[in-house]
């Protein structure tokens, strides 16, 4: 008699040895079983046809859950080898994941330059096999047995595979003619892939090092049905129009050039405004919560950094450091703005009363990434954290934290991030030894933060072994216009540095105590938030965030002088910034291409408007909002740009 119990907390029980996915889908009901792509059994993914031969918990997954999403699409990474192996008998296989959109096999074609002409071949090969309904079969196998298959087959990346497995826990997976050593799990067999699709091409060094060979990975991704690859091949082509790359560049926003550097942004005067008002948009909620606002320099020292603890961790993997001539003093440029900051409060004594002490800083970083990993602005070497460092007594900490969680989604909902997740990233207990600082002191701050996020009552993943080395941290992540899941803020908790840093208070015992450090960044890198938030805007900005709120049309140069009037009223009245267009261009070029260019209020001027000293106004988005008086249009002007901040307190 096996007990399986269900995610809803039901108790099967099935009176035989064995019971798999497949038969207690069965015993539920009928059409369940059609659907049903693999188990998670006691948290591990399995075949659905796999025994069960224990008391487990098990949950069935469908191509609905993203663990049967993976399943599909790892099979159709096998499908992908089994089609090259049909059509270029020479090629040898690296490793094939799903990922978090489709799939990738990483491959080794010899002589042969694979490139996307091949594709249509590869799709229609791949398709022909899915058709003919190969079963996918799982092998246990003796490591020696694994070892003269591959060794006959000649394929000398999965031998190095094997070197690292150990014997018994061993599998082969067999689908037709080809076999590949794989943990599983997979689709039944190939017949539910019914639409298949390769993305892109791209070189891989085998094992992420680049000292070993370059290998092509061939990407790509699978539908059990056709109409859901065309609407995802429809979103991409929406996507690729969100590409924050793309607009940069139509809305004048930043640049990257290759004699500055890699990785390296430009801000041009629109990018650079819109950065502005980000900044001044958290400054001001920043100061309402009790936040000071700092100043540190671009580099530091090199022992700063040993103190601090960064050194040892990232020390060989950052850029060189800088060597002054005379002295030989060793500096680095600035990876992380804590150390600054805990000198900043290691400044002057400190008493239990002044605690909270709140430090933020738009502080400029960099960060050595390797050229082939930098992509936009959501991966650069040079970046503007909006960083700021929390010093509390112990008994502040939840409290405090709890006021970070609240001030995040604040500025997101503000912002229009909605959809963001987050994620505990917490010590992998079986690995203590990778971690600064004692048990007590993990325990005390992973605590704090699961708490933290339990009362807020926050959706949240835990993820075991993502920790700092310093402490556990609550990520906020949100995805960008093709669905890539990006880390934007974070908020984490320190003990460790308030030690290395040899950080006071007075305690009311008159006694001497240690502060604990909160470091969070509700943006992250201001590069990557813009980014994203170009791609979720498509760029259009509300208002108060537009690089050019307004921009004065004048119907011919008659009227560049009231154009002139009316921007220094507006600006007189609103301190806000004004632009005329005055290129000699008839008034419906100048309207699209304010359009393009996204600009919120449109105010378009001629020899009606002059006499009532009025402004006909276009909206973006919304088109005309007709002839009115120029205050009244200063009205809905201060309307736009207002935010309300009432409910954030210190
Ligand atoms: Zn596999
Ligand atoms: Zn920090």
């Amino acid at each position: 008699m096996i007990k399986i119990t269900l995610p809803d907390g039901s108790v099967r029980e099935f009176d035989c040895p064995f019971v798999s996915g497949l038969e207690i889908a069965q015993s539920i009901i009928e059409g369940l079983a059609r659907e049903v792509i693999a188990a998670d059994v006691n948290g591990e993914i399995w075949d659905r046809a796999r025994p069960i031969a224990h008391d487990s918990k098990v949950r069935l997954l469908t191509w609905k859950d993203d663990e049967g999403k993976a399943a599909f699409w790892h099979s159709s990474a096998h499908l992908l080898a089994y089609a090259l192996q049909e059509l270029y008998p020479e090629v040898k296989f690296g490793t094939g994941p799903a990922i978090e959109r489709g799939f990738y096999y990483d491959v080794d074609f010899g002589d042969y330059k694979f490139t996307e002409t091949d594709f249509a071949k590869v799709e229609a090969k791949m398709l022909e096999l899915a058709r003919q309904k190969h079963t996918n079969i799982r092998k246990e196998i003796a490591k020696n047995e694994a070892i003269d298959f591959f060794t006959i087959k000649n394929d000398p990346y999965k031998l190095e595979l094997l070197e690292g497995l150990s014997d018994g826990t061993i599998t082969f997976y067999e689908t037709g003619s080809y076999t590949d050593l794989c943990a599983g799990p997979h689709i039944p067999d190939t017949s539910p892939i019914k639409a298949v699709k390769l993305i892109s091409v791209a070189g891989a060094y085998w094992r992420a090092n680049e000292n070993n060979k370059m290998l092509t990975r061939v990407y790509g991704i699978s539908f059990p049905k056709k109409s859901e690859l065309d609407d995802y091949l429809l979103a991409l082509e929406e996507a690729k129009k969100r590409d924050h790359r793309k607009l940069g560049r139509e809305l004048d926003l930043f640049y990257f050039n290759e004699s500055v550097g890699m990785g390296l942004p430009l801000w041009a005067p629109k990018g650079a405004a819109l950065r502005e008002n980000l900044i001044q948009f958290l400054r001001r909620v920043q100061t309402r919560a009790g936040y000071q606002h700092v100043s540190t320099p671009h580099i530091g020292k090199k022992e700063l950094y040993i103190t601090s603890g960064h050194y040892a961790k990232y020390g060989k993997d950052s850029f060189q450091p800088i060597h002054t001539p005379e002295e030989n003093e060793e500096f680095f440029l600035k990876p992380m703005n804590c150390p600054h900051h805990c000198e900043i409060y290691n400044a002057k004594p400190h008493s239990y009363r002044e605690l909270p002490i709140k430090y933020a800083e738009f502080g400029t970083v960099y960060r050595y990434e390797q050229s082939g990993e930098l992509h936009g602005l959501t991966r650069v070497r040079g970046f503007t954290q909006d960083d700021a460092h929390i010093y509390c007594r112990p008994d502040q900490l939840k409290a405090e934290f709890l006021k970070v969680v609240d001030l995040v989604n604040f500025v997101y909902s503000k912002l229009g991030f909605s959809e963001f997740q987050t994620q505990i990233s917490l010590r992998d207990p079986a690995n203590k030894q990778k971690y600064l600082g004692t048990d007590e002191m993990w325990n005390m701050a992973e605590s704090a933060i699961v708490e933290a996020t339990q009362e807020r009552r926050m959706k949240t993943t835990t993820k075991e072994g993502e920790a700092a080395f310093y402490g556990p941290k609550l990520d906020f992540m949100v995805r960008d216009a093709i669905g890539r899941k990006w880390q934007i803020g974070t908020i984490q908790v320190d003990y460790m540095m308030p030690e290395n840093f040899d950080l006071k208070y007075t305690g009311n015992d008159n006694e001497t105590h240690r502060p604990v450090m909160i470091h969070r960044a509700l943006f992250g890198s201001m590069e990557r938030f813009i980014a994203l938030l170009i791609e979720s805007t498509g760029g259009n900005f509300p208002t108060w965030l537009a690089p050019e709120p307004v921009r004065i049309l004048p119907i011919s140069d008659k009227y560049n002088y009231y154009a002139y009037e009316v921007m220094r009223t507006i600006m007189e009245e609103t301190d806000l910034m004004v632009a005329i267009d005055e290129r000699e261009e008839k008034i419906s070029r100048k309207i699209r291409d304010a359009e393009v260019q996204k600009v919120p209020f449109m105010l378009i001027v001629g020899e009606q408007e002059m006499i009532k000293r009025s402004v006909s106004v276009r909206k973006h988005g919304a088109g005309d909002l007709g002839d009115m008086h120029l205050s009244d249009f200063i009205d809905i002007y201060r309307r736009e740009m207002k935010l309300d901040l009432s409910s954030i307190h210190a």
